[in-house]
C-alpha cells in the first residue's frame, strides 16, 4: 500500500508540474484522460462535502420544487455517459445567488437565484447538463488533485482532514467552482452538456439562450460579472461562440423545439418563488 501511494505521489508530481505548461495546448487532452481518484474516492469526498454544504447553505423547503428539479435531473442522467455515481439534485434557498454546481460523485446543488433567472425548463436543464458533463468527464478528481496535490486529497478521502473539507467546500464549490476548472474542462463540459441536453429531448439552443440571458442580466447590473457562475476561464462571449459551433452538430427536431417547457416552468418554478 505504501509503495502504491508513493508511486501515485510521483505520478501526481509529474502531472502537476506538467499541467501549467500543457494546459490549453494539444497536450491537455492527455491530461484530461488522467483521473487520480477512483469512483469510490470521488463519492466519499462528495458525501463529505455535501454534509458541509448543507450545513452552511439552506436547502429549500418546498418538496414540489425539489421534485420537479430532480425529475429534470433524472431525464438528463438517463442519457449521461457516466452511470456509476449516485447523482442527486437539491435546490438551495438563496434568491440572490445565480449559481449551480456539482460535487465529486454527482451531488448537484442549484440556487433559487438561478432558477429565477431561467425562463423555461430547457434553460435549467442546460445548466444541469453542463454540471453533469463535469461529473461524467471526471473533472473533479483532476481539478482537486491539481489544486492541492494527491496526498492532501487522499487524506481527505480517508477522513483525516475534516477541517480542510469544511473550508474547501466553500472555497471550491459555493464560491464559483468553475474558476477552478481549466479552460479545456469547461469546453468539455459544454460539449458533453449539449449532447446530454439533446439526447434528453431538450432543444440544445437552451444552453445558448441561458448564457445570453446571464450576459444581459450582468450588463443591466453594470457589467461587473459579479455572479459566481461567471467565474469561468472562457468568457461568456467565448462560450456562446463555442456553443454556436456545437449547435451545428445537434440539429433540433420539431420535437426538440416543442420541448422548451415554458408553461411547465412558469407553473412549477416562477409562480412559486
Ligand atoms: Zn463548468
Amino acid at each position: 500500500m505504501k509503495r502504491f501511494l508513493f508511486f501515485v505521489m510521483i505520478v501526481t508530481a509529474l502531472t502537476l508540474s506538467g499541467c501549467e505548461t500543457l494546459e490549453g495546448t494539444a497536450g491537455s487532452g492527455f491530461f484530461n484522460q488522467i483521473n487520480l481518484l477512483s469512483t469510490q474516492q470521488e463519492v466519499s469526498l462528495g458525501q463529505q462535502f455535501s454534509v458541509q454544504i448543507e450545513e452552511s447553505e439552506k436547502v429549500l423547503n418546498h418538496p414540489a420544487i425539489q421534485n420537479y428539479v430532480s425529475e429534470i435531473g433524472k431525464k438528463l442522467i438517463a442519457v449521461a455517459p457516466r452511470q456509476d455515481v449516485p447523482y442527486s439534485f437539491k435546490v438551495i434557498d438563496a434568491p440572490d445567488t445565480v449559481n449551480a454546481f456539482a460535487l465529486p460523485g454527482g451531488y448537484m446543488y442549484i440556487y433559487t437565484g438561478l432558477l429565477k433567472t431561467c425562463s423555461n425548463e430547457a434553460e435549467l436543464a442546460a445548466v444541469m447538463a453542463h454540471e453533469i458533463g463535469h461529473v461524467a468527464a471526471r473533472h473533479h478528481g483532476e481539478m482537486m488533485t491539481r489544486q492541492m496535490g494527491m496526498e492532501m486529497v487522499t487524506d481527505m478521502v480517508l477522513g483525516k482532514k475534516p477541517g480542510m473539507v469544511a473550508s474547501l467546500a466553500g472555497q471550491l464549490f459555493t464560491a464559483g467552482v468553475s474558476a477552478r476548472y481549466s479552460r479545456a474542462q469547461e469546453r468539455e463540459a459544454d460539449s458533453l452538456g449539449m449532447e446530454i441536453l439533446y439526447r434528453a429531448g431538450y432543444p440544445p439552443q437552451g444552453m445558448i439562450s441561458f448564457m445570453s440571458k446571464l450576459m444581459e442580466a450582468d450588463r443591466r447590473q453594470g457589467g461587473g460579472r459579479s455572479m459566481p457562475i461567471f467565474a469561468t476561464h472562457p468568457s461568456p462571449e467565448e462560450r456562446v461562440a463555442l456553443l454556436q459551433e456545437l449547435l451545428q452538430r445537434y440539429p433540433a427536431t420539431p420535437q426538440h423545439n416543442a420541448n422548451y417547457g415554458e408553461d411547465r416552468y412558469r407553473q412549477a418554478i416562477l409562480s412559486q418563488l
